[in-house]
């Protein structure tokens, strides 16, 4: 067979520990010998973000702009463990985090279903997609340590030097910590738009919860918004598609989505989503079973894996110990921008080739072959535990099959 031919390069931002190791697997294994893969490669693994400062996260999303289309591994979030382990210049903040304040996207995440991997809530029939809104919030929050006796207050200077000032709290005999968090009225509507355009887009409801009771001003704009739009665009649509949006708080949406039966798409704030998300993917089989696509107002597609670089996995590889990731998610990370990059440039090769090998992947494993993760969980009666390679090579088999 000939190999695929690309026109316009994928942006790809390699990352850190086993799902770097997978990456390359995957590359090698599974594109490569099938496409004449062309991308714009970005190192966002640490050491090398390290090297720049943290330049090279900034030039992979202006890239990601100018070209579109992306596919991202797993990175490291540092923290003051990793400042000491990479000794680091500096603890930087999340390469996600970064990517998402400057896309200023939507993050859809949704389980991928195989046969014989049953989700753990019994009433849930078909999957959950989670859209987490990419921007604000604790993701790009300051936060301040006080002191005994200080006092913490909200000021805003306005444009004309005025300023509007609340008390947050006034600390007694005892010092505690203070943040501040925002959020900005166009990113929440770019973030309601999206979610009811892929809404009508997959012919599902749309639940959005937040904690407007508490929050009177944050959370009740977030409410308010989406209302806004919802009745002055989207009502009629939605009527005419049969499908509906529903808000409700976010503890009770929480409550409702365990006793459904699924098959809706739910709206989360930023960090609801980065939890939930978690939440939805263990639930419906495992943390590898999760696509993830941050789609932003101006067109840009960023797919990645839903889970972090497994870290756990990577110590063992280090030690020469056999591994039994899982890469699945990542597969798809690669599946979804190739397919998209397909689309946008009308090779049809390249869309039938990201389904193709789609279809492999669960095929592989409904045939018994899996990794570690998925054998302690399926009930499928013969299976065979694979290590990290034997299941990527086992998938590129049954794709030399299709194709
Ligand atoms: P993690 O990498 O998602 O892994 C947590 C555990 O989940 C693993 O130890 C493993 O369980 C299981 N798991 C996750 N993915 C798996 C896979 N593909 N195959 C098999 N098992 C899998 O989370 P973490 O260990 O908390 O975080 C590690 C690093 O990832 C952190 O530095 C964090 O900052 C980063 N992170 C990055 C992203 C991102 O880039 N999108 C997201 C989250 C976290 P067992 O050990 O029991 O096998
Ligand atoms: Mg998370």
């Amino acid at each position: 067979m000939e190999k695929i031919i690309m026109k316009t390069p994928l942006v790809e931002m390699d990352g850190d520990e086993m799902t770097r190791i997978l990456w390359q697997m995957i590359k090698d294994e599974l594109l490569l010998p099938f496409i004449e893969l062309k991308t714009e490669y970005y190192d966002l693994g640490l050491k090398y973000r390290n090297e720049t400062e943290d330049q090279v996260t900034v030039d992979s999303a202006k890239a990601a702009e100018k070209y579109k289309v992306a596919v991202k591994c797993a990175t490291i979030t540092p923290n003051a463990q990793r400042v000491e382990e990479y000794n680091l210049k500096k603890m930087y903040k999340s390469p996600n985090g970064t990517i998402r304040s400057i896309l200023n996207g939507t993050v859809f995440r949704t389980p991928i279903i195989v046969k014989g991997i049953e989700p753990c809530v019994k009433n849930w029939k078909k999957p959950i997609t989670i859209a987490r809104h990419a921007y604000g919030d604790i993701y790009s929050n300051t936060e301040l340590t006080a002191e005994a006796g200080d006092k913490a207050e909200l000021v805003i200077t306005k444009k004309d030097g005025s300023r509007e000032r609340t008390l947050i709290h006034e600390f007694g005999s005892e010092g505690g910590i203070v943040q501040g968090i925002h959020n900005s009225t166009p990113s929440i509507e770019s973030f309601a738009r999206s979610c009811f355009n892929y809404a009508l887009d997959r012919k599902q409801d749309l639940w959005f919860g937040a904690k407007d009771t508490i929050s009177k001003k944050y959370d009740h704009h977030f409410k308010d918004v989406f209302n806004d739009i919802f009745e002055a665009e989207y009502k009629d649509k939605f009527e005419a598609a049969g499908i509906e949006y529903f808000y409700s708080l976010i503890d009770d949406i929480v409550a409702r989505i365990m006793k459904s039966k699924g098959g809706m798409i739910w709206a989360c704030k930023n960090y609801d989503g980065d939890v939930m998300s978690d939440m939805i993917s263990s639930a419906f089989g495992s943390l590898a079973m999760m696509t993830s696509v941050l789609v932003s107002p101006a067109g840009v597609y960023e797919y990645e894996a839903a889970h972090g670089t497994v870290q756990r996995h990577y110590y063992k590889h280090l030690k020469g110990e056999e591994t039994s990731t899982n890469s699945v998610a990542t597969i798809f990370a690669w599946t979804g921008a190739l397919r998209k990059r397909g689309e946008l440039d009308e090779i049809p090769q390249l869309v039938k080739f990201a389904d193709k090998l789609e279809q492999s992947t669960i095929e592989t494993i409904e045939s018994g072959y899996m990794t570690r993760d998925l054998t302690l969980i399926t009930t499928i009666d013969e299976t065979v535990t694979l290590n990290s390679l034997e299941f990527i090579k086992a998938v590129r088999k049954t794709l030399e099959n299709y194709l």
